[in-house]
């Protein structure tokens, strides 16, 4: 199965209401979508979302980085020789992790298309469903109350948290949240970096004090801060969780040497696609660290490639793949099946996907 031509469109969704965290507001997901064509006129495909606040990359940066860079690079080889395409992906461009995920995802929906089994299947896994959380978005405490009722009535029995935008203000803002929703949802915790080290001690200290019961609190302090990570995960019995710390795997190695947090947010925008993200769950089991499988603000298609590895790989404890619940409409045809907080596994070849807007006629 050779590599013949690799292509680029983006799609335009709404989202349900503005996603909104310490670091951005967002309306509508426009990505890149990445469409991989072989010799035996088999296609995979791949997404992959501009979040310049956290990869740096843009619109213009994904598909310069795809059309200018990857697709000449990767133009000719075989998809079943998945080392040396993944090797040469990794190698002709540094960073830009998000367009290589875009073309990872691509590649690994073909080879599973090769092998005539469904993604998760290709990579050793036999969970058939999985469940996520649901984001709550930071907003007026009365408007976060309400969000997270009615994710609750939509049967969501974990909510991510949103907070880090008024320092010590978060701790009011949290027992509301847990009085609402009462002692049986779980609560996960996101600062998205908008904590120091320090405030973050007294924050979380004060949350197991009035018996808020967080999950766990993810990314405290700003993804530079390793020590601050550090201090707080000494300090405190709630689990810290590094999201924007980690994106390669030797960030990940060097948070798991250090014990600077209890466990990992691998998000395939970060890793540069499924290939680097194995790597940081062998490191993780080795080190008996449980992670979280995230996502941006992304689509159907590439939270189903994240949803495949998540089915995967059980070192992937908690699920944080909400990005089509979020989304108003849904562009897509087959794939995994998102029934409220029930991811169901497709159990046709690849990631499953097969009705792309914007490629349709090629
Ligand atoms: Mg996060």
């Amino acid at each position: 199965m050779k590599i013949t031509n690799i292509t680029t469109t983006e799609c335009h969704i709404p989202l349900r209401t503005p996603f909104k965290t310490a670091l951005r507001t967002v309306d509508c997901v426009h990505d890149l979508l990445v469409r991989v064509e072989t010799d035996t006129g088999a296609v995979g495909h791949g997404e992959a979302p501009p979040t310049a606040v956290i990869t740096g990359e843009t619109l213009g940066s994904l598909h310069t980085a795809v059309e200018e860079f990857i697709a000449p690079a990767l133009q000719g080889m075989e998809v079943e020789d998945l080392d040396a395409v993944m090797t040469k992906l990794d190698r002709c461009l540094v960073r830009n992790t998000s367009a290589k995920a875009a073309v990872d995802m691509a590649l690994y929906d073909l080879f599973a298309q090769s092998c005539g089994k469904p993604l998760y299947k290709v990579l050793g896994g036999a969970r058939n469903t999985i469940e996520t959380d649901l984001t709550i978005s930071v907003n007026p405490v009365p408007v976060m109350v309400a969000d997270a009722r009615a994710a609750v009535e939509e049967g969501f029995k974990v909510l991510k948290i949103k907070v880090g935008k008024e320092g010590l203000a978060d701790i009011p803002r949290l027992k509301t949240i847990r009085e609402a929703v009462g002692p049986e949802v779980a609560l996960r915790v996101d600062a998205n970096q908008g904590w120091t080290a320090k405030q973050a001690v007294r924050i979380i200290t004060a949350l197991e004090d009035a018996g808020v019961e967080p999950e766990l609190v993810e990314q405290p302090v700003p993804a530079h801060d390793i020590d601050g990570l550090e201090y707080i995960t000494r300090r405190v019995t709630t689990p810290i969780l590094a999201d924007e710390s980690v994106f390669s795997p030797a960030d990940a190695f060097q948070i798991l040497q250090r014990h600077a947090a209890d466990m990992i947010n691998i998000k395939l925008m970060k890793t540069g696609g499924i290939w680097q993200a194995l790597k940081i769950c062998s490191a993780a089991e080795v080190y008996g660290v449980e992670c979280m499988m995230g996502c941006m603000l992304e689509s159907k298609l590439a939270v189903s490639a994240a949803a495949h590895l998540a089915a995967a790989r059980s070192v992937i404890t908690r699920i944080d793949l909400d990005g089509p619940s979020l989304c108003s409409v849904d562009p897509y045809t087959g794939g995994p099946v998102y029934e409220g907080p029930r991811i169901l596994m497709n159990e046709t070849p690849g990631i499953g996907i097969t009705g792309v807007p914007g490629f349709e006629g090629v």
